[in-house]
């Protein structure tokens, strides 16, 4: 592995395993795809070109290297530069063998949520998160956005039950209760949710701030949250940055939302997903709740927020099928999968709902709140509620399916 300065990125060509992305301290392996190899002269400029032509176009520096690797190994499969004359656009990573999306499936839902004026974006204001107004809501959502993954336990290689429990005299749930951890712990300690302090948090701090109504630990890994906090504070202080000069620097650029995005790409926390959920996630708060902290222009669009919930939703409505019978199983069993398959189908969730942003209209913030709000009626413990759910017309009620089991930082 190698590490560089916060903020710096590198990048390593490794032949036929790939490349390796090196963001600060983090580093990513993204393997290249079976090719018959004509003439790899070349192979490395066109990563090189094609890289750079991704980051200008705002993709996360992981994202760019995948569609990299796709174009350089089209280039060495031809003799010569001849596959770069193409003047159709640099491809996508190819969603995997093992999985399709399933377009008619993807329309229908899409021109179903289109005619649905209940689904529209969610203003973020609850009893779980700071009042309107309140002075330091922009480090709490910084802060605690990080968090915002893992909310669930796992038994016999299984997934086993999501996290319930007591906080501030009412039950919650997952997010919910994470969000009102940190509204407690910002409750009693104003500057609880700075960069500084969340750089210089320990274990039994955290364990208190995350400790239920009855003093139990209901966090399922709750060590991974102490380092995304300490990933989170240290990058930023770092690179000098707080969340007011972060808002600062993308208003001032003609491309707030571009900007934004591009500065948590350097952030710990936030920069380690290649499909940016978190900052995608914060990016919706900030704009969505009602102090407007990150205006967006018209023309701005934001990759869709990809969270289990959203992906339960796609493999139970169709969006996408498992084309593979092992892998269909180990959904339905519920059993830990290895990273490629998590990606795999993650991938393909992703390329599913930027579709049903496109085909239906209606902004990532509408369609994400109704894909992370349909886990009411189609949950993980009790069978889904059909009669109530929105898209019951044009679902294909693969009641059985279940989300990827993986523990992640990323969502
Ligand atoms: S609740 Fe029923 S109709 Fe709604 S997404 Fe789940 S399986 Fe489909």
């Amino acid at each position: 592995s190698a590490t560089m300065d916060t903020g710096k990125l590198l990048y390593i060509t490794l032949g036929d395993k790939g490349a390796l992305i090196v963001q600060g301290s983090h580093s990513t392996l993204v393997p290249t795809h079976p090719i018959t190899e004509i003439d790899p002269t070349g192979a490395g400029d066109t990563f090189c070109g094609a890289v750079l032509a991704n980051i200008l176009q705002n993709k996360h520096p992981v994202m760019a290297a995948h569609e990299a690797v796709v174009i350089s190994a089209k280039m060495i499969s031809q003799i010569g530069p001849k596959a770069l004359y193409s003047k159709k656009p640099i491809s996508q990573p190819q969603i995997d063998a093992r999985i399709r999306l399933n377009n008619t499936q993807i329309k229908k839902i899409s021109e179903k949520l289109s005619s649905l004026p209940e689904v529209s974006p969610f203003p973020f204001v609850s009893k779980v998160l700071p009042p309107i107004n309140h002075p330091k809501a922009l480090d709490y959502f910084f802060a605690a956005t990080v968090h915002q993954f893992s909310f669930w336990s796992i038994h016999n290689q299984k997934y086993y039950q999501p996290l319930i429990a007591p906080l501030g005299g009412v039950m919650l749930k997952g997010s919910d209760y994470l969000w009102k951890c940190f509204s407690l712990a910002l409750e009693r300690d104003v500057e609880f949710c700075s960069p500084n302090r969340q750089a210089s948090l320990n274990l039994d701090e955290l364990k208190t701030i995350m400790q239920d109504d009855n003093g139990n630990q209901p966090m399922p890994a709750i060590e991974l949250h102490l380092e995304e906090s300490h990933r989170y504070g240290r990058d930023m202080l770092a690179l000098n940055l707080d969340p007011e000069s972060i808002i600062k620097q993308s208003k001032f650029s003609s491309n707030p939302l571009s900007a934004f995005i591009n500065i948590l790409d350097q952030i710990g926390g936030y920069k380690e997903d290649p499909l940016r959920k978190k900052s995608g996630l914060l990016a919706l708060i900030l704009n969505q709740r009602p102090e407007n902290f990150l205006p967006f222009q018209k023309t701005d669009h934001i990759d869709p927020v990809i969270d289990y919930h959203n992906m339960r939703l796609c493999l139970r409505a169709g969006l996408i099928d498992i084309l593979d019978e092992k892998l269909n199983k180990k959904l339905i069993d519920r059993i830990i999968l290895s990273k490629d398959e998590e990606w795999a189908i993650r991938y393909a969730a992703y390329c599913a709902r930027q579709q049903i942003v496109n085909l239906s209209g209606k902004p990532e913030g509408a369609i994400d709140w109704f894909f992370f709000n349909t886990r009411k009626t189609c949950p993980e413990m009790t069978p889904p509620l059909c009669e109530s759910c929105l898209i019951d017309s044009v679902c294909d009620h693969k009641k059985e399916m279940f989300q990827p089991v993986i523990r992640t930082t990323y969502y």
